[in-house]
Order: C-alpha cells, then sequence, then structure tokens
C-alpha cells in the first residue's frame, strides 16, 4: 500500500513534517534545517548543497496553499509534470497549470463549483492497537458546508442565481479576429451563478472552518505506511459541489519489547549461561498474554525460537504471523566470592580440547588453517 512517485522524496519527508502541519510549522523547519544544510556553512560539500536544494524545493511547493493542495492531491506529478521543476527558473504560471491539470482531469469542467480537497491526517498509533484494531477518534481542522445557507453561501432564504453573462454555463465566447475564444466567465468567475445576498454566517463562500470529529475504524493487522481512505470527509465543495476524500495514514509507533516486520513480531529474550547449558522453561511476553517456552539443553546464545500464530493476524485475511524470541545468554554480574570459587572449581572439569565449547572448537580450527594458508 506504499506508494511513490519514482524515486523522488516525498517533500513532508524531506522536511520530516507531517501532513498536517501548519503553514508556521513549515517555514519553522525550512528555516532551522536550510541554516544547518547551507552550502557556505558546509564548505561546498556536494552532499549537503543536494540536500539544500532538495529542502529549498520542498518548502517551495508546501509553503504555497495552491501548489501544496496539488501536490497533496497527486504528488510529485501534480507539481513538477507542469512547471518542470519549481525552483529552476521557470518562469510559468503556477494558477495557469493547476488550471489544467484539474481540466484535463476533470473534462474541461473549469468552471462551476469545484470538489473539496482531499485531507491528509497521520494517525499514530500503538503495536497493540495495529495488531488488534481499534475504533480511533480524531479531530481534524477542515472546512464543512455553512449550517445557515447549507452550503450555497446565498443568505437563507434566498437563492444564488443564474449568471445573466454566461447563462450558468461559467464560460463565454470571445471573438478575437478570425477565432472563437472560450473564457471563464468574468462576472461569475466559472460558477455560473451569483449570490446577490451573500450568507452572513459564511461570507457566501458556503463553507466555514471547523474540527471535525470523527471516528475512524482501524483494522486489525494494519502497519505503517498503510492508508485509510474516508470517501466524502474530506474538505466540503464548494456551494454544494462534491466534498473531497480523507485520508488517514497510518504510523505505528516504536514497541518497547517487539519489533515488527511485516507479520511477525522479534522478541529479545535474555537467559541465564545455566538455561541455556542444561535446557528449561521460559515465560515469555506475546501481545495478548504469555506464552511458554522451552529451551532445549545446549542452546547457543542468538538462537531464535518460533511461536507460531503470536504475530500479527493479516489484515487481509490468512495466517497471522509468528513470535520469534531470539535469546541472549546472559554473563553473570555481582558474583559473590563463593560463586567465584564454584566458577572456578566447574573450569577445572572442562575436557581439553574446547569439548564444551563448539564454537571455539570450529573457530580456533579456522584460525589454525588461516594462519597456515598466511605463512604466518
Ligand atoms: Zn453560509
Ligand atoms: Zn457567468
Amino acid at each position: 500500500m506504499k506508494e511513490s512517485y519514482m524515486t523522488k522524496r516525498d517533500y513532508y519527508e524531506t522536511l520530516g513534517v507531517t501532513r498536517n502541519a501548519s503553514d508556521e510549522e513549515i517555514k519553522k523547519t525550512y528555516r532551522r534545517l536550510a541554516m544547518k544544510h547551507h552550502p557556505d556553512r558546509n564548505g561546498n560539500n556536494k552532499e549537503a548543497e543536494e540536500q539544500f536544494k532538495q529542502i529549498k524545493e520542498a518548502y517551495e511547493v508546501l509553503s504555497d496553499s495552491r501548489k501544496r493542495a496539488a501536490y497533496d492531491q497527486f504528488g510529485h506529478a501534480g507539481v513538477d509534470g507542469a512547471a518542470g521543476g519549481f525552483g529552476g527558473g521557470s518562469n510559468m504560471n503556477f494558477t495557469d497549470i493547476f488550471g489544467d491539470i484539474f481540466g484535463d482531469i476533470f473534462g474541461g469542467g473549469r468552471g462551476g463549483p469545484q470538489r473539496g480537497s482531499d485531507l491528509y491526517f497521520t494517525l499514530e498509533i500503538t503495536l497493540e492497537d495495529a495488531v488488534f484494531g481499534k475504533t480511533a477518534e480524531i479531530t481534524i481542522p477542515t472546512l464543512v458546508a455553512c449550517g445557515d445557507c447549507h452550503g450555497s453561501g446565498a443568505k437563507p432564504g434566498t437563492s444564488p442565481v443564474t449568471c445573466h453573462d454566461c447563462g450558468g454555463h461559467g464560460q463565454v465566447r470571445m471573438q478575437q479576429g478570425f477565432f472563437t475564444v472560450q473564457q471563464t466567465c468574468p462576472a461569475c468567475y466559472g460558477k455560473g451563478k451569483i449570490i446577490q445576498s451573500p450568507c452572513t454566517n459564511c461570507h457566501g463562500r458556503g463553507r466555514r472552518k471547523q474540527n471535525k470529529k470523527l471516528s475512524v475504524k482501524i483494522p486489525q493487522g494494519v502497519d505503517t505506511g498503510d492508508r485509510i481512505r474516508l470517501t466524502g470527509e474530506g474538505e466540503a465543495g464548494e456551494a454544494g459541489a462534491y466534498a473531497g476524500d480523507l485520508y488517514i495514514q497510518i504510523q505505528v509507533l516504536p514497541h518497547e519489547l517487539f519489533e515488527r516486520d511485516g507479520k511477525n513480531l522479534y522478541c529479545d529474550v535474555p537467559i541465564s549461561f545455566v538455561t541455556g547449558a542444561l535446557g528449561g522453561e521460559l515465560e515469555v511476553p506475546a501481545l495478548n498474554g504469555r506464552v511458554k517456552l522451552k529451551v532445549p539443553a545446549e542452546t547457543q546464545t542468538g538462537r531464535v525460537f518460533r511461536v507460531k500464530g503470536m504475530g500479527v493476524p493479516s489484515v487481509r485475511g490468512g495466517d497471522p504471523g509468528d513470535l520469534m524470541c531470539k535469546v541472549q545468554i546472559e554473563t553473570p554480574v555481582n558474583l559473590t566470592a563463593k560463586q567465584k570459587e564454584l566458577l572456578k572449581q566447574f573450569e577445572k572439569t572442562m575436557l581439553p580440547n574446547n569439548k564444551h565449547n563448539p564454537k571455539s572448537n570450529t573457530w580456533f580450527n579456522k584460525v589454525k588453517k588461516f594462519f597456515e594458508d598466511m605463512k604466518f
């Protein structure tokens, strides 16, 4: 479910901000990064220069609300395909390009009310919630249809009237020499309707800023990078047009005990060298409780034991993943004089030729061969 556009880095990622970062936050972050990576401060280091360029480009798009909206909606294709890269001294006017993109995609519908923007929201969840799923309550700053005029922008009791100049088409034809050119109607700015007495609540815009509360069902098994799309939960459209969509981007927080790799969970388990040598039964943590783990005798450090089915359930059905327990043999510390004495006695009972040390045995053999080969 991860998306990428060629190999170009995500602008938000470049600046290290979330998709709902405020303009102020973006500006601040940019200043800090620009100072840090400025070529003057980095002795003309090529890498710093490249990084500085990327930061500048990201900022140029994200600091401009129109460019940012286009980028949010279409990714890099929304900004650089059209202008041949911003910040490259291009003189093209972004507004025109933006209009063209919309024109192409929505079938030349430059006039008329526009669909609301899509919104992106990064939701940080714990590993437990990602594994078991949950219903998250979120609050997103968005534009909603004005309650007084129901989105029309006209004062309650009145309605927008059809524009006289264009007859409601939003476009007018102009004669220019031999050609007839179609243009956005200058009277209604392409909307096809004119509001004679604007709604006082929204000043004729039909939309108002509001923090909207939503319940989002997070399915079990989601992972960082997954997106949940809520159709119609983006910004309200202009004058009753369709609302945009809301994309919830999942970010799973690190866990103290478990590391996740796809469907499997990894967990380090420290054991004493006595348990490693003699074997034993351990209790290891799983996300939904305790699991008994049998450690056989002669277990070496780093050995991984698989507990089947105790990993992450699959988000698309199928078998759940496994819990992988990696044992780490611990060298004992804080030994008493008596314990040290016992260990020394134990050491004396060890048979020669590394009979009790399987790793040392093969290792010393390899070292011996190496010295012979190298004629040391
Ligand atoms: Zn209103
Ligand atoms: Zn008009």
